[in-house]
């Protein structure tokens, strides 16, 4: 169309200079509304255009700059970093809990120099607390293998926090005297004060009581300086029990309480070592629990939800154990393929876990105890 314009325009100008002045006014006139029709209109078009665009763009919510960044990090894969981890070294236990989700599918334990090489690798990745479980870790050696792998985290490794989750049953004060100084916290699980409850549970084991051995546990903590915990599974048996005035005497730094959850292949389903759908209970009869006990300052609430892909698990071979699915996949063990790599599979919600206050004061040392 523009090709056109001059060429019209020169035919234009010579038809009306070619006529008698008279008539000059009257051909000028049609000339110039020609002119104004072919050169102004697209203009205005493209202003109108440009318009429109403005007003689309204003009519968009805008991004924060702050927003705009978010999006980016999320964007960039950072690797992950192992800062609290749970090896599970074994999975023996003398327990029979009907809810356990970390059953004796197995009888490997690491060679402890093979242990001690995977540690100094998550120390390397970024880890700054180590939490030994099991299954039951005092089985192994009757307990100089856990003593072993907690002395090596805090004086070679120099590892913040250093702690064990026990059923307590096998602990002796010897280990304590030869050990204590390195552990910052021991976690007991305890799911009642009652002994039939804990029998019903299968925390039982023959004449032995084990209420009564948690307050000896107690005061071994108070005497060899390691703080004490206590772990709670809440369940169908013992949903509807008080047990302020027993925390409240236990006074322990934290005491965790957990949702009962069922693991694919672990406690439920066909190939799991135990059936704990008669130990569920519902989100509501949890939080029946949780009001019961809002008093106690030291509670930490974990729901399903929260406890889902929040906890990076190593099992027994090193491999982390990805929970996604509702069951446990292993990846590589970190011994053959280092952290970086077989981290990628954990399933691991970094955030879940800042968020669950995954990373609290746990060394000893900050706590400011009053032993
Ligand atoms: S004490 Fe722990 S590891 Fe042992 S059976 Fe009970 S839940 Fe499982």
């Amino acid at each position: 169309m523009w090709t056109l314009v001059p060429t019209t325009f020169a035919g234009k100008m010579l038809s009306t200079f070619g006529q008698p002045l008279g008539s000059l006014w009257r051909s000028l006139v049609p000339l110039l509304c020609w002119l104004k029709t072919v050169l102004w209109l697209p203009g205005t078009q493209r202003s109108r255009q440009q318009q429109q665009q403005q007003q689309q763009q204003q009519q968009q919510p805008r991004k924060e700059p702050d927003e705009n960044r978010e999006e980016e990090k999320e964007d960039i894969l950072l690797p992950t970093t192992p800062t609290s981890v749970n090896y599970h070294f074994t999975r023996q236990c003398n327990y029979k809990c009907g809810f356990c989700f970390h059953t004796a599918k197995t009888s490997f334990v690491l060679p402890l120099q093979e242990a001690k090489r995977g540690l100094l690798l998550l120390k390397e990745a970024g880890m700054e607390k180590i939490n030994f479980s099991g299954g039951e870790p005092f089985i192994q050696d009757r307990g100089e293998y856990v003593g072993q792998l907690v002395q090596f985290c805090k004086q070679e490794l120099r590892l913040p926090s250093v702690s064990i989750v026990s059923n307590g049953s096998l602990i002796r004060e010897r280990w304590f005297r030869n050990y204590g100084e390195y552990l910052d916290i021991l976690a007991i699980s305890c799911d009642s004060f009652d002994e039939q409850v804990n029998v019903l549970i299968g925390r039982g084991q023959g004449k032995k009581n084990h209420v009564e051995n948690l307050q000896k546990l107690r005061t071994w903590c108070r005497d060899y300086r390691v703080a004490f915990k206590i772990n709670s599974v809440i369940n169908r048996f013992n949903v509807d029990e008080d047990m302020n005035e027993q925390i409240a005497a236990l006074s322990p730094v934290r005491w965790k309480v957990f949702q009962c959850l069922l693991i694919e292949g672990e406690n439920t389903g066909e190939d799991a070592l135990r059936e704990a759908g008669r130990f569920v209970i519902s989100d509501e009869e949890f939080e029946g629990f949780l009001e019961r006990h809002k008093e106690v300052s030291c509670l930490v609430p974990e729901s399903n939800q929260k406890m889902k892909d929040s906890y990076l698990i190593l099992d027994e071979y090193m491999r982390f154990l990805n929970c996604q699915n509702g069951r446990k996949d292993p990846s590589k063990s970190i011994l053959d393929v280092g952290v970086e790599e077989a981290i990628k599979f954990s399933g691991f919600d970094e955030k879940m876990f800042l968020k669950r206050g995954g990373k609290y004061v746990w060394s000893k040392a900050d706590l400011k105890l009053d032993w």
